[in-house]
């Protein structure tokens, strides 16, 4: 009803600005909500303290008797914050983050009631699991699953719960969530890469792998959304005429912050420092009402723990300030969608970023080690990492031009590329002591000083390296960052363990100098994976020319990128990684590609129901008071209302013609949809939605996107683009 569009565009108009609890200074603020090293010292024995720091560190296992004290020190320490209940945090496979909350409160026999929180029920939950996606791991009968304690993610309070971080397993072993096989691929990035770390450095025990997201996000008004059955069914528009003023001048990116946005940022920083997330940069993006926020990079299972739940409180801070925070890829058509980067890298516990060139000739061969095994692994696994951040949501930004295309390539900038070259060039076999030096001194020597003034960037590349780190730009917005960073850590670690083979062989069987066959291996690597390698415009289409002679994959869609997870080659590298087993991989494939059917079943139900139920009325209302015009002026005018009525008839026509439309597409698209409901075959299943239901949105869209500029705007139901775009 147009009434409602109304009154929620004067609601918007007549926000208050909202009080914002933001006292002292950020660095006492951090991680006061955290039952982090600090807090432990203060609560714990020294003996339970010792125990979980080297769970943390070392990854032993804690007794029953250290785990009931953690759990009585965690009460105490919470309950002197006002906490109430706990919960086992978790992020089972929606891409939500799950929790069900059980009070510390019990009764005792005597009538009398007390806090009580012991050991079993830090360690391990059962939650009643069997609403979660499992893939078909948990058969109903079965549909027992369980939570265990991830100690290296600490505890934490949000609002009146105490949260444990925890894997979410069934029964028999198999991972439900996305953590769990992201623990096992960053233990397998870990060993692997401290096994290649000793031929630089003996005394590295261990290898950690870094995060750093950059989250975008939109900014809309909680009530404008409210009449938009589109965007809270979806999470984005599903039609919508562009606004006469987009993001043509450019004048949102990084410009003032409107302050009823600043206003949201503020308060959602301070959940942040409370809970322990680094949030460090903010600034607008390209599109209205977009906006990016970034923390300092953390160790990876951190890191993705603490984005899972950024995504959570972003959602409760933005309805304390009447907003609706839209995390989706592409909530908007003709304008910029959302990506979240993940800065990527590897570092030891002595210190050293093994992607950051060192000072010395070692220490930049041992950067140029993991620089070209990455390459390497990003280049055989192209197809895999494309899969790791396919989803429904996903699709309408890869490759739309604002975005990386679905092509996987990596940008190393001019500098690098030239280093490379010259170790291409590398005599094969043993190297001269002149060569040697020449090598160490001139082109891998050189590789600090290149770096220093490399302000290279190529921002259309899916994988780029800046720096110190690569960036992984591709993945979504709305993504767990734990599905991509399984897959790159599993993949180089795989590499890694195969580099070291190459490399001892070398040594043993020829008598090569460890250096020497440091250099014969990357120099091989380096010409096998050329073809990964691109500096140019990623967005044009002489790529994906370029690309395709290439022989790199270029799956458009989700259900074309997910078939590689079921390639043997892929169960093999996840089961020789001990990432996942087969059962687990064959698990996630279905999950993912029954999300996207859901997904894209959802989509049209509702496309299908606003365009016939609120868009055709709306037209014909409006038809009909053009159609009571032209008959009063028949009237009236007699022969000339033909003359005079002749634009009001033209629209007539016109809208006659959008109405038939939409009826028309709308009656295809649910007949689609009704063939592809009948086909047992996942995939089949997931292709047929893909191919035949998905194109009829673009025309059951155009029309009702033509009827929005003809149709009178007071009856217009839906809040326009115009309207939901600008912050006030
Ligand atoms: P931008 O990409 O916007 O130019 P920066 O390059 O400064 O921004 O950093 C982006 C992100 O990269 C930040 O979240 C930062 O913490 C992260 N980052 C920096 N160093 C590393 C690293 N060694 N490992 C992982 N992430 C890192
Ligand atoms: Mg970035």
């Amino acid at each position: 009803m147009a009434i409602l569009r109304f009154h929620a565009l004067k609601a918007s108009l007549n926000r208050k600005t909202v009080h914002i609890e933001e006292t002292g200074k950020r660095s006492e603020l951090f991680g006061t909500n955290v039952f982090n090293k600090n807090t432990m010292l203060q609560y714990l024995t020294q003996d339970a303290f010792k125990s979980v720091m080297s769970a943390i560190e070392d990854g032993k296992k804690i007794n029953r008797t250290i785990a009931d004290q953690v759990a009585s020190s965690m009460k105490d320490w919470a309950l002197s914050k006002g906490v109430t209940h706990y919960t086992h945090w978790f992020q089972p496979l929606t891409g939500a983050t799950a929790e069900k909350h059980d009070a510390f409160f019990e009764t005792l026999e005597n009538g009398s009631a007390i806090e009580k929180f012991g050991g079993s029920q830090l360690v391990q939950q059962e939650p009643d699991a069997s609403s979660f996606p499992s893939g078909g791991i948990r058969n109903t009968f079965e549909a027992r699953g369980y939570t265990a304690w991830d100690p290296t993610s600490p505890a934490f309070i949000y609002e009146t719960t105490l949260c444990i971080p925890t894997i979410f397993v069934a029964y028999t072993g198999e991972a439900l969530d996305y953590k769990t096989p992201l623990l096992r691929a960053l233990q397998a990035v870990d060993s692997a890469a401290a096994d290649v770390c000793k031929y630089f450095d003996k005394t590295v025990k261990k290898v950690t792998s870094s995060m750093g997201w950059e989250q975008e996000y939109f900014l809309v008004d909680k009530d404008l959304v409210a009449c938009r059955p589109d965007i809270l069914l979806t999470g984005r528009t599903l039609l919508g005429h562009s606004p006469a003023k987009g993001q043509q001048l450019d004048d949102h990116y990084f410009g003032a912050i409107p302050n009823r946005a600043l206003n949201f940022m503020r308060d959602l920083e301070h959940q942040c420092m409370l809970l322990g997330i680094p949030a460090k940069t903010r600034h607008n993006e390209v599109a209205p009402n977009q906006f990016e926020i970034a923390p300092i990079y953390e160790e990876a299972n951190l890191a993705v723990d603490h984005n899972s739940l950024l995504m959570d409180v972003m959602g409760r801070v933005a309805s304390k300030h009447d907003f609706a925070v839209l995390l989706h890829e592409k909530p908007f058509a003709n304008i910029n969608g959302s990506g979240k980067h993940n800065n990527w890298s590897l570092s030891t516990d002595t210190g050293v970023n093994l992607l950051k060139p060192g000072k010395t000739p070692m220490s930049s061969l041992q950067f140029l080690t993991f620089f070209v095994n990455t390459i390497k692994a990003v280049y055989e696994n192209e197809e895999l990492l494309r899969a790791a951040i396919a989803s429904a949501s996903n699709d309408h930004r890869l490759g739309a031009n604002e975005a990386p295309p679905a092509i996987i390539s990596v940008f190393i900038g001019a500098q690098l590329t030239k280093v490379l070259e010259d170790l291409e060039g590398v005599t094969k076999g043993k190297l001269s002591p002149k060569e040697k030096t020449d090598l160490k001194l001139n082109v891998v020597g050189k590789i600090p000083d290149v770096l220093l003034d490399n302000t290279d960037r190529n921002r259309t590349s899916p994988f780029a390296f800046t720096g110190n780190k690569f960036e992984f730009r591709a993945v979504g917005s709305m993504a767990n960052c734990g599905n991509p960073l399984t897959v790159l850590n599993t993949i180089v670690a795989k590499q890694l363990k195969a580099f070291k083979v190459e490399v001892d062989t070398l040594v043993e069987g020829k008598s090569f100098k460890k250096d020497e066959a440091i250099f014969n291996v990357l120099r091989e690597y380096i010409k096998a994976s050329k073809d990964i390698l691109f500096e140019g415009n990623g967005y044009g289409e002489a790529w994906e020319k370029e690309a395709k002679k290439r022989g790199l994959s270029n799956n458009k869609t989700t259900p074309e990128a997910l078939k590689v997870r079921l390639h043997k080659s892929t169960i093999k590298l996840f089961e020789e990684m001990k990432v996942m087993s087969k059962v687990e991989v064959e698990a996630r494939y279905e999950v993912e590609m029954e999300a996207y059917i859901k997904h894209i079943q959802i989509e049209s139900r509702v496309l299908g129901d606003i365009a016939r139920n609120h868009i055709v009325p709306t037209a014909v209302r409006y038809q009909n008071v053009l159609i009571e015009n032209v008959k009063g002026l028949k009237e009236i005018f007699d022969k000339d209302y033909k003359t005079l009525g002749k634009e009001q008839m033209n629209l007539i026509r016109s809208i006659s013609g959008h109405i038939d439309g939409i009826n028309s597409n709308v009656t295809k698209m649910i007949e689609a949809h009704t063939v592809a409901n009948t086909i047992a075959d996942i995939t089949e299943k997931a292709e047929a939605y893909s191919d035949n239901v998905k194109p009829f949105f673009e025309a059951i869209r155009a029309h009702c996107d033509a009827l929005e500029l003809l149709v009178d705007d007071e009856l217009w139901p839906l809040t326009k683009y115009r309207e939901l775009l600008f912050i006030r």
